[in-house]
């Protein structure tokens, strides 16, 4: 059994080799490409999405999983071989229906695609990518007939990257946190609004990024293995567990998207950095799904980074940073700049309490584009109606519509949102697991440490990558399952002293 086992991990090191040289196509396409570079750089993403999937679904794994599947049930249910067996059994049942061809159609046209958009979008020109959607749509319905017997066709989309769940469940879930959060909405936007020009003012790029590097610093990012580079729409990747990268994006009229999106990326980053290294190579070291990532960015960027003890630490250092722009400032009137809450179009920009509101009609716009309620040349249009009645404001265009978010032109259409919103619900729920063990985290984060915190992250969740799935980790490290409470009991508390709600 050890000679198969060890079989198994040569193979599923070469197929981890062949992925990870691809991210780093992705990640040179996403930051240094030159624009001559796309057609054939979508082409070579292409070819080895098709080599990584043929390598991975290869007879060969199948029988050595066959030959181990016993084994691992005769392991203690804690063993890591037993975990990755389990694994990569599931992996391969899931990835064997889909045909490696397939696999590169999707590839390459989602590299041509991603193209298209990066002009798109500064030109307002929907109709130029719009073809190129009708195919992604195409693709994704294809991809769901993989999957015979799902309830809706998002289901097998939803289920990749957040395992269990499906199309009916999050909206049971969305259903509940909606009548939670459109009442607090509500509240809030009928007070007098939040000045917060302050942070609208010019602020310098280098001085913005540097800024952000010495707040990730602190939090305990590697930049040992890891760097910060530029990009359109901010991204955290992976080469190895060593070489862990994120992305960000600088306006020089607003200091928040640079510095939150940072501060986000270095969530996920230091996840993926956390993970047990002798997961290396194999199917272990990943997070375990996308909203356990998405609590992790969420919890570093918003619970941390846009509370009012991170910010008496920190309000002097960027003072000083920017003592032009803020010297005069309060740190009362920067607090409540960074947590305005208003009716915004923009999903990456939207304060805690109304983005939420921002995933959801993602969400329902993707299922009606799946199920054919929707036809993508009405969905410029459908957008904008959804942010009327969702969020009471229009775009002037689709720039700041449809085109905004880079999901559907980087990726299928199907899955890409929910795990947005799981991932808020789960990061006040880790919190609050996290400060019950360890109540000094609270003040340590108003002297600008994060060593507790990060301790209790990595032993609970970070290290343990993909063995245990979302509702296991979520059982194991809060005793209980998910859950909506502590996220609205976090708002509630936060927000109604802000805004004496
Ligand atoms: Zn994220």
């Amino acid at each position: 059994m050890e000679a198969k086992l060890n079989a198994l991990k040569a193979r599923l090191l070469e197929v981890n080799d062949l992925g990870s040289a691809n991210a780093v196509l992705g990640w040179d396409q996403a930051t240094y490409m030159p624009p001559g570079g796309a057609e054939a750089r979508a082409r070579q993403m292409s070819t080895l999405a098709r080599l990584t999937h043929e390598k991975f679904t290869d007879a060969a794994v199948g029988h050595l999983l066959d030959d181990l599947r016993p084994y691992a049930d005769s392991l203690p249910a804690d063993s890591d071989d037993a975990a990755l067996i389990r694994v990569t059994w599931r992996d391969y049942q899931r990835f064997v229906r889909v045909p490696s061809d397939f696999v590169a159609e999707t590839a390459n046209h989602t590299g041509l695609t991603y193209d298209v958009w990066t002009r798109a979008r500064p030109a307002n020109d929907f109709e130029s990518v719009r073809p190129l959607l009708e195919k992604t749509l195409d693709l994704s319905r294809r991809f769901s007939g993989f999957f015979p017997g799902y309830e809706h066709l998002a289901d097998p989309h939803i289920d990749l990257s957040d395992e269990g769940m499906k199309a009916s469940t999050v909206r049971a879930l969305f259903g509940e946190l909606r009548n939670a959060l459109v009442p607090l909405v509500q509240a809030i936007t009928s007070q007098p609004p939040v000045d917060n020009s302050a942070v609208l003012q010019r602020y310098p790029e280098a001085e913005q990024l540097a800024f952000g590097l010495s707040v990730i610093r602190d939090y305990g990012y590697d930049f040992e293995r890891g760097r910060q580079d530029k990009t359109h729409h901010p991204f955290m990747t992976k080469f190895s567990l060593g070489d862990v990268r994120i992305t960000t994006r600088v306006q020089e009229n607003d200091l928040t998207d640079a510095l939150f999106s940072t501060l986000h990326e270095a969530g996920h980053a230091m996840y993926e950095q956390g993970i047990r290294r002798d997961y290396e190579g194999t199917p272990l070291a990943d997070g375990t799904s996308a909203g356990v990532h998405e609590s992790q960015s969420r919890l570093w960027e918003n619970i941390v980074g846009r509370s009012r003890p991170f910010w008496e630490h920190y309000f002097p250092k960027l003072q000083a940073a920017f003592p032009q722009q803020l010297g005069d400032v309060s740190l009362e009137t920067f607090y409540r700049a960074i947590n305005k809450v208003q009716r915004s179009l923009i999903r990456t920009d939207a304060d805690e309490v109304t983005y939420n509101l921002h995933v959801m009609l993602r969400f329902d716009l993707e299922l009606d584009l799946l199920d054919g309620k929707l036809e993508m040349r009405h969905l410029p249009d459908a957008w904008h109606d959804r942010y009327r009645s969702d969020l009471g404001i229009t775009a002037p265009d689709d720039r700041d519509g449809v085109l905004q978010d880079v999901h559907w032109y980087g990726g299928t259409i199907g899955g890409a949102f929910q795990g947005d919103t799981l991932g808020n619900i789960l990061s006040a729920q880790f919190y609050d697991a996290a400060t019950q063990a360890h109540p000094a985290i609270k003040d340590e984060i108003g002297q600008g440490k994060f060593d507790t915190l990060h301790g209790w992250l990595r032993e609970n969740v970070y290290q343990h990558g993909r063995k245990y799935t979302a509702s296991e980790l979520v059982e194991r490290t809060t005793g209980g399952p998910m859950r909506i409470e502590p996220y609205i009991a976090y708002l509630r508390m936060k927000y109604g002293e802000l805004y004496n709600v």
